[in-house]
């Protein structure tokens, strides 16, 4: 059998260009079930997309957000809003953030891998794709399990990070002998390990003032942290992961006041120090990091900067975890050899790219699924429109 469309990884974009795929006969593959890391997003509840207006949106991509230009114009957040509440599906905008009202992300993973097995003449589960041919008009895909045959291919393979949900990088190899460049792929919106904070784990923070000091420049960000068993997360240290650098030096303004603010609060009125910190910050951080018991009066002046160190300045060596623990890969397929307005190769008729495949990332805020969907949603438009106009 030739399949008209070949679609390699059944993540977030390979899912929806299957469920978008009528009526090309299409055959999806997937080194897993498929929907691993859609079912995780957003801890339980996707951020499907953001409320932000169109070109503030294409500025959380940086430097390359104009080339999702052309398949926004095409299929932008009302049409993916669209699509989940016709699905069953409720939204809710918090913070700028399009979130699942009621539902959990498992839920609307099983929906869409439900929806692109009903669409695809074939779903092949555990079955990796490990070498692909171009052979005149046709591509040749190799599995473990057999050879397959299509006039299209989409590679819809992800990026490297959170290896575990299947997306390991294994398709830029792909990429390149089919004639691609890769940009080196990088952990992004990824947390800090760092040894010395296990003691804090589990603790969270909100609007935090945070400075990155790395050896050549200083980088700021105010948001909420996580304290884990590994280093620090949560959004704002994601987006502080951004920069260039290896290691560096995390200094963690808890309060956003300065010192002599907390020195007033401090002195104000002669209670224990600990119990004054207590009323403005959780329990077991004043426990661990708080050594003095003394009544205010009492502490002298270099104990009193050490409580104002460890609640303004407290200061931790830091370096970005791996790809294990990254939300996001930086780098991907070049950019230059994809025509944006089809998401095909310029390079190799009939293969198309979606995803984080590519050398695309957004911010924290449902970015990079919004791109995920309106890139599939591209890819297969352009396929039809191929194949409709030259039969
Ligand atoms: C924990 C976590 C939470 C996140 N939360 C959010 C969020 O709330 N909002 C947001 O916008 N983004 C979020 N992201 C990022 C977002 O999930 C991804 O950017 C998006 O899923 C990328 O979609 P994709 O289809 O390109 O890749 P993936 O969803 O990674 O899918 C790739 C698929 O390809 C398969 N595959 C790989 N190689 C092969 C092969 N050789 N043969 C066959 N199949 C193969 C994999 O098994 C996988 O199923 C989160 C990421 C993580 C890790």
């Amino acid at each position: 059998m030739i399949y008209d469309l070949a679609i390699v990884g059944a993540g977030t974009c390979g899912l929806f260009a299957a469920v978008n795929s009528h009526p090309l006969t299409t055959v999806v593959f997937d080194k897993n079930s498929g929907a691993k890391k859609l079912s995780i997003t957003g801890n339980n509840k996707s951020n499907i997309t953001n409320c932000m207006e169109k070109e503030d949106f294409l500025e959380r991509y940086g430097k390359n957000g104009a080339f999702l230009r052309d398949s926004f114009k095409l299929f932008f957040k009302e049409e993916l809003i669209n699509f989940f509440e016709r699905s069953g599906f409720d939204l809710t905008c918090r913070d700028n953030k399009v979130v699942l009202k009621d539902k959990i992300s498992q839920e609307f993973a099983k929906m869409l891998l439900n929806k692109a097995k009903k669409s695809a003449a074939s779903f092949r589960e555990y079955e990796p794709v490990v070498d692909i041919l171009k052979d005149k008009s046709m591509f040749i895909l190799k599995t473990h399990k057999g050879i397959y045959y299509s006039k299209n291919v989409l590679l819809a393979c992800g990026g490297k990070s959170f290896p575990a949900t299947g997306s390991d990088g294994s398709c830029y190899n792909i990429a390149k002998k089919l004639g691609h460049s890769i940009v080196t792929p990088n952990p992004c919106e990824v947390p800090f390990c760092c040894k010395d904070v296990k003691n804090l784990q589990g603790l969270s923070f909100k609007n935090v003032n945070l400075t990155l000091k790395t050896e050549k420049r200083r980088f700021f960000e105010c948001g909420d942290i996580l304290f884990t068993h590994f280093g620090i997360s949560g959004p704002a240290v994601l987006e502080l992961s951004k920069n260039d650098f290896k290691q560096a030096k995390l200094l963690i303004n808890f309060l956003g006041i300065n010192e002599k603010e907390l020195l007033e609060l401090l002195t104000k009125k002669n209670r224990k120090i600990k119990n004054i910190v207590k009323d403005i910050m959780p329990k077991r951080f004043v426990d661990e990091m708080v050594k003095i018991d003394k009544y205010s009066k009492e502490a002298s002046k270099k104990e009193l900067k050490e409580v104002v160190d460890s609640l303004l300045g407290f200061e931790v060596d830091v370096e970005k975890c791996s790809f294990n623990r990254a939300f996001v890969t930086c780098g991907g397929v070049s950019l230059r050899e994809i025509n944006p307005k089809t998401m095909e190769s310029k390079l190799t008729k009939g293969l198309f790219f979606c995803g984080e495949i590519m050398d695309i990332q957004g911010s924290i805020g449902g970015f990079n699924l919004q791109a995920a969907f309106s890139t599939s949603f591209c890819a297969v438009d352009s396929i039809k429109n191929n194949l409709y106009s030259t039969t």
